[in-house]
């Protein structure tokens, strides 16, 4: 892979005609150090905010042993990638199929389920399994959150009774996990969802031990800066520690977007200018879905070797393929003088980004390179976290 110091030695030395995906190994493993070294718990990897065997691997080495899958294709490229990894198979809704294969032949041991009819597709796939760790998943609320995860998945506290007793059956090891919904802008939504995990607990006289608090903690975004995830974590655990548990019960978490948020970036060409809009050479089918669909806005700077004087001038941006949804409000904040050819760079694309890209319409694109800048933004930045060699998660109570 083309390796670079910086976003804008690579606007000026390559010139690219199509769009580049700016990948920081440094900053996804300066975001997994913090997770492993500071949560109070183990931290799973959630794959599907970004599947990409280099990060994959930057995550390994840095410390993140377990990873959260939710398809067989995802169980599948993790035990290629990373074949001492501890996957976790937690889509509560799985081929049958998909469950067998992930026992038998990639050792899988986890998984949620929501329902009655999924805890015995788990037993029949899995033979009657007796080293099962089984997670109940809990509907819980996404007030808090920027895109909720509340409607699809979750059974109810008045179903939860019964199905923790009956997974309790089976189970070796019995968990409960939920979802806040993603980028949850306060510590509170875990907390409050912990206190629907008390309820369950206690209303079903069960042993838990995992408690799964999910995915869901903040990257750092225009209009969208969180509180220090220190207090996410330090909420977290004395929650945690208040439960009716037993002195041995782990406590996880899954994040995805916190993980890779900062892994990559884009770099991207306009190539035309009209009034305050700028056509760039990748959209809504490229890495920037959630900027057209979500209205999701990511920082953005020119790249130009010079310094610019200019005032900054809100933009929206179109994508390259031929129809209007390829759209994106923004408004992306930029020199007033930007014009056709030059680069711009989107930062914070490394969560849901990549991950998103489509071929639709020919403007597909795998272009990668290695850059050793500081990302446009950081929620890590300013953390002396320890670099760590090894692979041994520290659970820390
Ligand atoms: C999507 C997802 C995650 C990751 O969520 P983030 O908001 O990216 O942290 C974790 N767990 C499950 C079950 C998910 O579906």
């Amino acid at each position: 892979m083309y390796k670079h110091h910086s976003a804008l030695g690579v606007a000026l030395s390559l010139k690219p005609a199509a769009p580049v995906t700016l990948i920081r190994p440094q900053a996804a493993a300066r975001a997994a150090r913090f997770f492993s070294q500071k949560f109070p718990g183990r931290s799973l990897y959630a794959v599907k905010a970004n599947p990409s065997p280099e990060l994959l691997r930057t995550l390994w080495s840095a410390g993140i042993t377990h990873y959260d899958v939710a398809s067989v294709a995802e169980v599948r490229l993790v035990a290629r990638t990373l074949p001492q990894a501890k996957l976790c198979f937690m889509h509560p809704v799985k081929a049958e199929e998909a469950i067998r294969e992930a026992y038998f032949q990639h050792g899988v041991r986890t998984f949620s389920l929501d329902s009655l009819e999924e805890l015995e597709k788990i037993v029949r796939a899995t033979s009657g399994a007796e080293d099962l760790e089984l997670c109940v998943r809990l509907r819980v609320s996404s007030e808090h959150s920027k895109l909720s995860l509340a409607s699809k998945f979750g059974c109810d506290l008045a179903d939860a009774k019964e199905l923790l007793m009956a997974t309790r059956q089976v189970a070796d090891a019995l968990g409960i996990c939920f979802h806040v919904g993603s980028q949850a802008m306060t510590p509170q939504a875990y907390t409050q969802a912990i206190e629907r995990v008390r309820a369950a607990i206690v209303d079903a006289s069960v042993t838990v031990d995992i408690v799964d608090v999910g995915g869901g903690f903040p990257s750092t975004y225009p209009g969208m800066e969180p509180p220090p995830l220190h207090d996410y974590f330090r909420a977290i655990h004395r929650a945690f520690e208040s439960l009716p548990i037993s002195y041995s019960a782990e406590l996880w978490c899954e994040p995805g977007r916190a993980l890779s948020a900062e892994f990559s970036s884009l770099l991207v060409r306009v190539e035309k200018r009209r009034g305050n809009e700028l056509f760039i050479n990748d959209g809504a089918y490229g890495a920037l879905f959630d900027a057209a669909h979500l209205g999701w806005r990511f920082p953005v700077q020119l790249l130009r070797p010079e310094a610019n004087e200019a005032d900054l001038v809100a933009f929206s941006f179109y994508g390259p393929t031929c129809d209007d949804m390829d759209h994106m409000a923004g408004p992306f904040h930029l020199p007033a003088d930007v014009k056709a050819g030059d680069y711009i760079e989107i930062g914070m694309l490394g969560a849901y980004g990549s991950a998103m890209r489509t071929d639709f319409n020919g403007f597909g694109t795998d272009a990668l390179c290695e850059v050793a800048d500081e990302p446009m933004a950081s929620l890590y930045r300013d953390e002396a976290v320890v670099p760590s060699q090894s692979n041994v998660v520290q659970l820390r109570r």
